[in-house]
């Protein structure tokens, strides 16, 4: 074969996209529960926009970005995340203005990475993430959370771990910053060049860095839970309240960065806890994001989303061990032998599918066992078999296939029967 799927994007197939619609399903159902909107943004946009909201000192500016010029000699880039599109949408559309806030809206497609491909790990992948803006209330970082734990119970798991952080405000930052750099300069020879790069202009980031996370340094670091101000600390103990109400399960990590420079105040992370799950155990990141809107040019705002894979979410099911409902199945299949049948059964099909009855036939003059073949194969509730006899006398042999019982009725008659016994059935 000459042609193949480049590295790191995948082929859906049918055997594999019906389960991405039950689970594309679910959040949408979970999304109206909630009242959160779908929006639909470009798949490319100004290179800046990410550069900006997604952070210079980030792995996805840095390495990840898919960034080309179009004939127009514009920068542009596939968007390696949603967050970015999404609030330069709402500051472009002034939906600040909007009379209910915070604006709840959700997203689902395909967002593009330059990785290393591994299990849960693609260059074309597809995120499902809300984001709500125009809040600063911690009862609605309770509710975000709420929302992407609830999308995963849904879908079956429940071997979830939910990690949670404050990253503080930014005076908070500012002075852990400046202790990270003084934690880490003197010693910063035995770091990446990524993490020089970082040292001076976020030195946060060498906490999470992949490369640099056995150095002990990492470990002794000081912690931002010590540099929590008031105001921070009494934020998070909040959204800790909140969860606890709902119900919510989770744990504190006082080393949960995140990979976006975006964050402030509230990180969480979703891992599934599954022993079949192999490396990659996070399921969702997200967290808040005041300022993000300013960043980019609009008025204040503070926002807070999440964004999960559906590949993690359908690794994460499989190792669980859950499954779906098998897929629907056919209403009825025609079988036809010979030419004047075909013409007849051809009709009768046309009639069946306007009456919304899911129904197929054999388009390669086959047999009639193979044609049977097929109808046991698709799960047909039904076949019906028109000859040369049946044509003659305007009938066709109908066969229930949960019994066996077959039946010879008038053509005109088989779509209201169909209709009446499936509805009983
Ligand atoms: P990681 O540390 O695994 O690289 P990240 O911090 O880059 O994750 P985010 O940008 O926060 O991840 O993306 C949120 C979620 O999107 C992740 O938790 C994961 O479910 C999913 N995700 C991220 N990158 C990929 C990818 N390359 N392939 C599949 N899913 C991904
Ligand atoms: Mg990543």
């Amino acid at each position: 074969m000459k042609f193949k799927v480049p590295r790191g994007t995948q082929d859906l197939l049918p055997t594999e996209t019906w389960k991405w619609q039950r689970v594309e399903a679910i959040t949408r159902e979970v999304c109206e529960m909630y009242r959160y909107q779908e929006i639909r943004t470009p798949i490319f946009e100004q290179t800046d926009l990410f550069q900006r909201a997604v952070g210079d000192t980030t792995d996805i500016v840095q390495k990840e970005m898919y960034t080309f010029k179009d004939k127009g000699d514009r920068s542009l880039t596939l968007r390696p995340e949603g967050t970015a599109s999404v609030v330069r949408s709402f500051v472009e559309n002034k939906m600040f203005g909007y009379a209910d806030q915070p604006v709840k809206l959700y997203y689902s497609g395909p967002m593009f990475r330059y990785e290393r491909q591994q299990a849960g790990r693609y260059r074309q992948f597809v995120q499902f993430g809300v984001e709500a803006i125009g809040s600063n209330d911690p009862a609605i970082d309770a509710e975000v959370i709420g929302l992407a734990m609830d999308v995963y119970k849904r879908a079956g798991l429940k071997k979830l771990k939910l990690v949670i952080n404050s990253l503080g405000d930014a005076d908070c930052r500012a002075s852990h910053k400046a202790a990270l750099i003084e934690h880490f300069e003197p010693s910063i020879d035995e770091f990446c060049s990524d993490c020089k790069t970082r040292l001076e202009k976020n030195p946060l980031r060498i906490l999470d860095c992949k490369v640099d996370s056995e150095n002990p340094l990492i470990e002794s670091a000081p912690s931002l839970a010590n540099y929590l101000n008031e105001e921070s600390t009494a934020y998070f103990e909040a959204v800790k309240t909140y969860l606890t109400d709902a119900n919510i399960d989770f744990v504190v990590d006082h080393n949960l960065v995140r990979g976006l420079d975006y964050y402030n105040h509230t990180a969480f992370e979703i891992m599934s806890d599954s022993e079949g799950f192999g490396a990659i155990t996070t399921l969702c990141g997200g967290g808040r994001y005041n300022g993000l809107t300013e960043e980019i040019g609009g008025p204040a705002a503070p926002g807070i989303g999440f964004a999960m894979s559906i590949e993690r979410l359908l690794l994460a099911m499989e190792a669980e061990g859950v499954t779906f409902d098998a897929e629907p199945t056919l209403d009825a299949y025609v079988v036809t032998l010979g030419d004047a049948a075909k013409r007849v059964g051809a009709k009768l099909l046309t009639d069946l599918r306007a009456n919304g009855l899911r129904s197929d036939m054999d388009y390669t003059d086959r047999k009639m066992k193979a044609q049977m073949k097929s109808a046991d194969r698709l799960e047909a509730k039904y076949v019906i078999v028109i000859g040369d006899e049946e044509v003659e006398e305007d009938v066709v042999m109908l066969r229930n296939m949960s019994d066996r019982a077959q039946d010879k009725i008038s053509t005109a008659d088989v779509v209201q029967k169909l209709l009446q016994d499936i509805k009983e059935g």
